[in-house]
């Protein structure tokens, strides 16, 4: 696989950056992923709109231009022979040259780090028609989730707990309301109704997010933005989950309860298909 590091097209054996990173040392970078189908980036501005957003919050100089970005997804889209998987973008401060709690003085190249990961047939997801099981844990993230940082210890552990126990992943709760998933945000159906947690620092802005509650409006579905409960959600008709990378993610289970049926709802089925329908007609 040929990767980008700081302006350089690389074998991945070849590609290093320092020990003295922030990045390793702190987890003090952010990053972001975007989907690729046949050969296309989906939602490309949503995502570079975001970065910069994570950048400026962590006070960080945005290395590259908007152009820039692309140039090097579509070069490693091409060099890589992808048609369906994804891009991950990674900027972290750089190498102070030595270990240090205060930033490096104004000036230090933060590093850029982009590869691709291939996956075929990524849309048509098998997962899509039966559904995630999923089980709740308490969210002992950081305050500040709404940027997309490369600190995902915690949410690597509740992916392993979920793994433990057989399924799919997991929801995050706090205060007794589900502020989103390990890696997606979180819905649930009730009638005709959408309810997913308003935006705030305590749940990452999903791109996905945004895409689908504007298309759930355009249909004149209803759309509720507010907490919920994992009891509430139980008791829904469906829930579901959203991501860049999963796109609209049926949800079947939660902590061995059934949702609904228990099987994958009509609305997640009609968002997910609107969703890759529209995603594909505006991809880059
Ligand atoms: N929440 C968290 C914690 C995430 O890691 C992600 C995926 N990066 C999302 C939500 C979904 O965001 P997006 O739709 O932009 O992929």
């Amino acid at each position: 696989r040929t990767v980008y590091v700081n302006g350089d097209y690389l074998p991945e054996d070849q590609a290093t950056v320092s020990i003295f990173d922030r990045g390793f040392l702190m987890s003090d970078g952010v990053y972001e992923v975007v989907s690729v189908l046949d050969s296309k980036l989906l939602d490309f501005g949503g995502h570079i709109v975001r970065l910069k957003r994570s950048l400026a919050e962590l006070q960080m100089d945005n290395p590259l231009s908007d152009d820039e970005y692309l140039d090097v997804h579509r070069q490693l889209i091409e060099k890589n022979d992808i048609t369906d998987g994804l891009v991950y973008l990674q900027v972290t401060r750089g190498n102070p040259g030595d270990r240090d709690f205060a930033f490096p003085p104004a000036g230090t190249r933060p590093t850029v780090v982009m590869f691709t990961q291939s996956n075929p047939g990524l849309a048509d997801n098998p997962a899509a028609k039966t559904g995630w099981k999923i089980i709740s844990v308490e969210d002992l993230r950081w305050g500040r989730r709404d940027i997309k940082t490369v600190q995902l210890l915690y949410p690597s552990l509740a992916k392993m707990e979920a793994k433990a126990r057989g399924v799919n992943d997991a929801w995050l709760v706090e205060d007794g309301k589900v502020t989103e998933g390990t890696s997606n945000n979180a819905y649930i159906v009730k009638g005709n109704t959408i309810i997913t947690r308003a935006l705030s620092n305590d749940i990452l802005h999903g791109i996905t997010r945004a895409a689908v509650l504007r298309f759930a409006n355009e249909a004149q579905m209803k759309v509720e933005e507010r907490s919920f409960t994992i009891d509430e959600a139980q008791n829904a008709d469906e829930a579901f989950v959203t991501s860049a990378s999963a796109f609209v993610m049926p949800v079947v289970e939660i902590d061995g309860a059934a949702v609904g049926d228990g099987k994958v709802g009509a609305v997640a089925t009609r968002l997910r298909e609107i969703y890759l329908d529209e995603m594909r007609k505006a991809a880059v």
